[in-house]
C-alpha cells in the first residue's frame, strides 16, 4: 500500500481575499461580509444607532421660524 500524499501545488488560497472584521479583527465571513459574524454586524449597527458615528447636526433652529411662540 503505497499511499502518497496528494500534491496539489502546495498552497491553498482562499477564493477571495478576506478582510479583517472591523469590529474584532477576525477574518470576515462571506455571509456577514465585511464582518466576521452577525454579532459584529449588529454591534457595528448599534454603534451607529448609539451615535458614536453621529454626524454633527447643523443648527437649524434659527432657520425654523414660527416655533418661538410665547404666551
Ligand atoms: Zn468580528
Amino acid at each position: 500500500m503505497a499511499s502518497e500524499p496528494i500534491k496539489t501545488g502546495g498552497k491553498v488560497e482562499p477564493l477571495r481575499k478576506t478582510r479583517p472584521c472591523p469590529e474584532c479583527g477576525k477574518p470576515s465571513a462571506r455571509e456577514h461580509y465585511p464582518f466576521c459574524s452577525d454579532r459584529c454586524r449588529t454591534l457595528d449597527l448599534s454603534r451607529w444607532l448609539n451615535g458614536s458615528y453621529a454626524i454633527p447636526v447643523a443648527e437649524d433652529e434659527t432657520k425654523a421660524g414660527g416655533g418661538d411662540e410665547r404666551e
